[in-house]
């Protein structure tokens, strides 16, 4: 069993240090949260004071934070992770942020002597909890490794995807394809409706047809096809909107600076901006339905 300092203790890290901690680890947890603290205390790790208090005795760090200026502050500040670590800590960085982000605290690591790799998620809260996450994990062979077990207990799938960043890029490509097919699956629904077909009626030819996908057999943006789906609880998330936005303006950033045309992946961007500008950032991604239908 290690000892592992985490620091972001949001809606994700919470119950990813839980489950942490289940398996028999001892964690070190900060947050600038004291609400966040004081669950993870009550789920059993130990409060730290600050970041090199929590990555002091640790063999592995594990970050969870929310976009790239905060990974590069935490890692790289002065009395940033690296400062503080021992040398060849682990570092596993889960958070969901841009690919030169990760790219260079990964290559900054390297130079202090530890290891590194980005893990980001795909599974969301419920996944978090469940312990089912799928990690998505960029970084050297010998570290991809080391983190393996630790990944283990907190999700069902975990995917070397290359060297460092690569992780990064999975999961911008992944949800670029996944917000652009919400919306496909959307318009679908729209059309079906004006055409006076049934929407069970579609979602019973198409989850067995060749516009079958996750935004549909999983997530259907309409209420009763799939009773699990966020439509069925009035759009109540589940993968918010404004999430969705973050993840397409990555997708968007990565395909201007590599030059790739992402055409569709653009649309998508711009529609979640319209949605979450209406004021439906708070809700499930899904709901973009509503925008799409015409209605408020
Ligand atoms: P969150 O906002 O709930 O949690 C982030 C936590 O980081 C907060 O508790 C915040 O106080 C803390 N934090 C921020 N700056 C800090 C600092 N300098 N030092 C210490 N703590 C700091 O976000 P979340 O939903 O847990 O998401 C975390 C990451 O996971 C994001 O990158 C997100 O894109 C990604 N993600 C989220 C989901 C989801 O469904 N929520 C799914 C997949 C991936």
């Amino acid at each position: 069993m290690a000892t592992i300092g985490f620091i972001g203790l949001g809606n994700m890290g919470g119950p990813m240090l839980a489950n942490l901690v289940k398996a028999g680890h001892t964690v070190r947890a900060f947050d600038l949260s004291d609400a966040a603290l004081a669950r993870a205390e009550a789920a059993g790790a130990t409060r730290a004071g600050s970041v090199p208090d929590a990555v002091e005795g640790a063999e592995v760090v594990l970050t969870m934070l929310p976009a790239g200026p905060h990974v590069r502050s935490v890692y790289l500040d002065e009395g940033g992770i690296l400062a503080a670590a021992a040398p060849s800590t682990l570092l596993i960085d889960c958070s969901t942020i841009d690919v030169d982000t990760a790219r260079a605290v990964a290559t900054a690591a390297e130079a202090a002597g530890l290891h590194m790799v980005d893990a980001p998620v795909s599974g969301g809260v419920g996944g978090a909890e469940a312990g089912t996450l799928t990690f998505m994990v960029g970084g050297p062979d010998a570290a991809v490794t080391a983190a393996r077990p630790i990944l283990e207990v907190m999700g069902k799938a975990v995917v070397h995807a290359g060297g460092p960043g690569t992780g990064q890029a999975a999961k911008v490509c992944n949800n670029m394809m996944l917000g652009i097919q919400m919306i496909s699956v959307a318009e679908a629904f729209m059309l079906a409706k004006r055409l006076g077909l049934d929407a069970q009626k579609l979602f019973d030819v198409s989850s067995k047809a060749s516009g079958q996908c996750w935004s549909l057999t999983t997530y259907c943006p309409v209420p009763g096809p799939v009773p699990t789906s966020p439509a069925n609880r009035d759009y109540a998330p589940g993968f918010t909107a404004a999430m969705m936005l973050k993840d397409l303006k990555l997708a968007q950033e990565a395909a201007a600076r590599s030059g790739a045309a992402t055409p569709m992946g653009a649309a998508a961007e711009s529609l979640y901006a319209l949605f979450c500008n209406q004021g439906h950032d708070g809700l499930d991604f899904s709901g973009i339905i509503r925008m799409i239908d015409g209605q408020e």
